[in-house]
């Protein structure tokens, strides 16, 4: 089982999308997949067809309540993977986990009863560096950043850099970066494709191959209760999300020892 945080400190850059659309691209590619909700807003529940207004057992349950995956966990009826749900419940967990023992480990543990159930866990992490993206950074193998190609993206990298380097070095030695994605890309966007040039010029083969399209199918999938990937398989933003669940299949299956240095 791998575990993977879709993080980026930033609200509106794609983190959702990006893992609604990846669960679904794996999943498609018959790997067993969980996606965990860990923002408050629950975009990532309704996106994969769960109303997260009728949950009853959620992350939040796991996180605080000692309810166990297996007691939370719904399937997402449209996509063939499994969904942690997450509620506005969630936002109190912040505070109630400060006192609580091994406060950043406890999504860890409970994950660690699922071990053998799943290929691929995908961690929707909320926009900010809080406890709750620490609980996500802890339980990872690595960390999927979607960036858009904008002027101030490559500043608001070292936030998240930092934080990375700080969780590596002190609690999760095997957290690393597996990639940077880019996200929402208009090729026509002549400062689009500059950034793109810097991105790779700095961070290399950390950026992903795959370029996610801007495309309104991805925007409108959401309000049906499903990923772009299920919703309109052959739209443009599909294709790229399915391109980019190959991509990601093919990184985790590489030989040890050609394990890229952790940042
Ligand atoms: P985050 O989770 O980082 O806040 P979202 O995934 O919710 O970001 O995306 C923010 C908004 O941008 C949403 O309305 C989403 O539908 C839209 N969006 C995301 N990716 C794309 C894309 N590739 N093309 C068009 N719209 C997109
Ligand atoms: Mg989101």
């Amino acid at each position: 089982m791998r575990i993977f945080c879709i993080a980026n400190q930033k609200g509106g850059v794609g983190k959702t999308t990006t893992t609604v659309n990846l669960a679904a691209g794996l999943a498609e590619l018959k790997h067993r997949v969980l996606l965990v909700d860990l923002d408050p807003q629950g975009n990532a529940t309704m996106g994969s067809g769960i109303d997260k207004r009728a949950l009853e057992t959620t992350v939040y349950d796991v996180l605080i309540g000692g309810a166990s995956i297996a007691e939370a966990r719904q399937p997402s009826p449209h996509s063939g993977y499994h969904v942690l749900g997450a509620n506005r419940e969630l936002a109190g967990a912040e505070v109630e986990l400060v006192s609580l023992d091994q406060r950043e480990r406890r999504l860890k543990n409970a994950l660690a009863a699922v071990q053998a159930e799943y290929d691929f866990v995908l961690i929707d992490c909320p926009p900010s560096l809080s406890l709750l993206t620490l609980n996500g950074l802890c339980s990872a193998h690595g960390v999927i950043v979607p960036m858009q190609c904008e002027y101030f993206a490559l500043e608001g990298l070292s936030d998240l850099v930092n934080t990375i380097k700080q969780v590596h070095a002190n609690l999760n030695r095997e957290l690393e970066i597996i990639g940077l994605l880019r996200v929402m890309f208009d090729p026509r966007i002549t400062l689009q494709q500059q950034v793109s040039e810097q991105l790779k010029a700095h961070f290399g083969d950390k950026v992903f191959n795959t370029v996610i399209p801007r495309n309104v199918r991805l925007a409108e999938a959401p309000s049906f209760g499903q990923p772009g990937v299920t919703f309109d398989p052959a739209s443009r933003g599909a294709v790229a999300f399915i391109e980019f669940a190959h991509e990601m299949a093919a990184r985790m299956g590489r030989p040890a020892g050609a394990t890229p240095a952790p940042v």
